[in-house]
């Protein structure tokens, strides 16, 4: 028996070759402030080394209602910080003080230990808005010593209708200076409307974030508040806005090593965060002191610590 013909208008958005899920963020509160948490979510863990993706604002601060998130720590993991709006102060526990505007990168290696605020700059009113991702440090270094690296200056590559902005990694024969763990990227995608075909590793797997604006993606419109994931395969992506857009391509060589997270730490065993937060709690000398007005962090204990 033959089979039927398929009709022309089955699929009239010829999909990413390798196939392109979408995901719903989940709204979260981090210090108060609602934000869209793209990564993780269930089924979908890691995205090369990228194990976490909070995009914020925009919102308004003000004296009366800074950005106040005092004092906490961290562990085995890299944290990216990213404005598109607004001005952020980030002081941590190797005495790095750094405001952090938009277009420039805040990158923050955890190894075994680290403790950080972030902050308004003082007296700061206007809006703020930008993203926070984590990357998963390998095995290699997650024990190592903790580092801070401030980039204000970051390469570009012009792409059809667009800017790309390399955070960390390589894009189109540009290569960030930032410091990197794992074979990932991160690239800031600055798009007028149209159509932009933009290169892509194809041993990567990968995943758009939008914080402003419509990506469309083969059958899948991309907006903020969703993630469209990318398998591995694939030497490009076609991308078209309908508006101008701002948004995150991330991707990186699948990651192999099974992460446990929980509040601020990466490990990979429920004994490790005990540990860690145990550390903490305790003021550890592993996570030194931050030099900031705001109190320290405190968190109830993780689940499989409370007693019953
Ligand atoms: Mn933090």
């Amino acid at each position: 028996m033959r089979r039927p013909v398929p009709s022309a208008d089955a699929d009239p958005v010829p999909s990413h070759p390798g196939g392109v899920e979408l995901l719903a963020a989940r709204e979260a509160l981090v210090a108060g402030t609602a934000v869209r948490r793209a990564l993780p979510r269930r089924g979908r863990r890691t995205v090369g080394a990228w194990c976490f993706a909070d995009h914020f604002g925009p919102a308004p601060v003000s004296p009366d209602a800074p950005v106040a998130i005092g004092p906490h720590p961290h562990t085995g993991l890299q944290t990216v910080t990213w404005l598109l709006e607004g001005e952020q102060r980030h002081r941590d526990s190797l005495g790095s003080d750094q405001v952090i505007r938009p277009g420039q990168l805040n990158l923050m290696t955890a190894g075994a230990g680290i403790a950080h605020s972030e902050e308004d700059p003082d007296g700061r009113e206007g809006r703020i808005h930008g993203m926070q991702l984590w990357v998963a440090q390998p095995e290699a270094t997650r024990w190592g010593v903790p580092a801070f690296e401030h980039h204000r200056e970051l390469p570009r590559a012009e792409v059809d209708h667009g800017t790309a902005t390399v955070l960390v990694g390589a894009f189109d024969g540009a290569t960030s200076p930032a410091r990197r763990d794992t074979d990932h990227v991160g690239i800031e995608l600055a798009l007028q409307p149209g159509t932009s075909v933009l290169p892509l590793d194809p041993t990567y797997e990968h995943a758009v974030i939008v914080a402003g604006g419509d990506a469309t993606i083969g059958a899948h419109v991309v907006t903020p508040g969703s993630l469209a994931y990318l398998v591995p395969g694939a030497d490009e992506l076609v991308v078209t806005s309908s508006t101008p857009t701002l948004a995150l391509l991330v991707g990186g060589v699948p990651f192999d090593e099974d992460v446990v997270m929980w509040w601020n730490f990466v490990a990979r065993s429920r004994d490790e965060v005990t540990d860690a937060y145990r550390g903490w709690a305790q003021g550890d000398e592993r996570f030194g002191a931050v030099h900031s007005g705001l109190g320290r962090a405190a968190v109830a204990p993780p689940p499989w610590l409370r007693s019953a």
